[in-house]
């Protein structure tokens, strides 16, 4: 059913406790945790804690759930002052775009300068 843990799912596994994750801040709904492989200095990553496989998915069943994510990753920038000059929030949206996770995470990156267009 939609939201509901995945057994076979990493990302749920981090929500449940059963794979080690930094986390540097949580909400009811949702988790932040510092990405293992960072491509920047802040490199951290927002899920929600209900597993759904991507970004739309996500916003299209739990369009308030969607919000919270985003909520977090503006406090996460405020937090890691990276908001001045500028982030960046990425959901990485199937295979060909990088999508390696399919639990929806958004990728909070900044300290560095950031590239337009992305790779
Ligand atoms: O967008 P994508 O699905 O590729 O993002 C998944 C991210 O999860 C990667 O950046 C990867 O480094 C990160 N990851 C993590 N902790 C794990 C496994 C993957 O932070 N245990």
């Amino acid at each position: 059913m939609a939201g509901e843990p995945r057994a076979d799912c990493l990302f749920c596994k981090i929500v449940a406790g059963e794979v080690p994750a930094t986390i540097v801040k949580e909400s009811e709904a949702a988790l932040a945790f510092r990405d293992i492989n960072p491509q920047a200095p802040t490199h951290v990553l927002v899920i929600p804690r209900a597993h759904y496989p991507d970004a739309a998915s996500l916003a299209t069943a739990a369009p308030e759930l969607a919000a919270e994510v985003l909520r977090l990753a503006g406090d996460i920038a405020a937090d890691e002052k990276i908001v001045d000059p500028g982030y960046r929030v990425v959901f990485n949206t199937g295979p060909g775009a990088g999508q390696t996770v399919f639990h929806a995470h958004a990728h909070v990156l900044g300290g560095r300068g950031l590239e337009w267009p992305p790779g």
